[in-house]
């Protein structure tokens, strides 16, 4: 199961390099500083463009970078996409230091934000599961439940794609997993 409906809203899960698709919104996995890092950040900031890290830096001027949590938007520079959505994920540090809810906030928080700049499609990495080292299957459990608890709570949000990019294969089998026992829940 690759694709579920949850009320009007299509939730999907890809697999490949998320500078490549083209959604309203893509996703990074940032980090405090908002100046770049590696990973997916990286790849972004490299095919993006220098427009998205100026940008990035006037955010750190006027608020001093992003909270772990937190989420702010930026131009897509040269990518397929309208805006990038900057959000930093929790750091795994054991998961008695409130990384699950953090992480969960990222999702609520950058969902928000993307329906505020009326976006219609929105295209997510596996936040954390990289760098950061949050177990990738309660990754996944943590975002696929901040996205359906999001559509549940906000059925005129205007967004009708929400879309998990996976980069490697191990993130792409859970969660097609776990949209398929979504699925059986719903
Ligand atoms: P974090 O610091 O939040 O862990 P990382 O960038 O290290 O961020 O990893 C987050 C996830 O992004 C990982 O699952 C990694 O495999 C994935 N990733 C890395 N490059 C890309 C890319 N170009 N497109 C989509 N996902 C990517």
């Amino acid at each position: 199961m690759e694709e579920i409906k949850l009320q009007t809203t299509t939730v999907k899960v890809l697999q490949g390099d998320i500078t490549k698709v083209a959604a309203d919104v893509i996703v990074n996995a940032a980090n405090t500083s908002l100046l770049g890092g590696g990973g997916v950040d990286g790849a972004i900031h490299r095919a993006g463009g220098k427009r998205i890290l100026e940008e990035c830096r006037k955010i750190r001027e006027q608020q001093g970078g992003c909270q772990v949590g937190e989420a702010v938007v930026t131009t897509a520079g040269n990518l397929p996409a309208s805006f990038v959505i900057h959000t930093v994920g929790p750091v795994w540090n054991g998961g008695t230091n409130g990384e699950e809810q953090k992480l969960m906030n990222c999702y609520a928080n950058t969902l928000h934000l993307a329906s505020k700049n009326q976006a219609r499609s929105i295209a997510f990495p596996n936040i954390s599961t990289g760098i950061y080292r949050f177990p990738k299957a309660l990754a996944a459990k943590t975002a696929l439940e901040a996205v359906s608890t999001f559509i549940r709570c906000n059925p005129e949000s205007g967004l009708e794609q929400i879309w998990f990019v996976c980069f490697d294969e191990e993130n792409y089998r859970i969660y097609r997993e776990r949209l398929r026992e979504g699925l059986e829940i719903e």
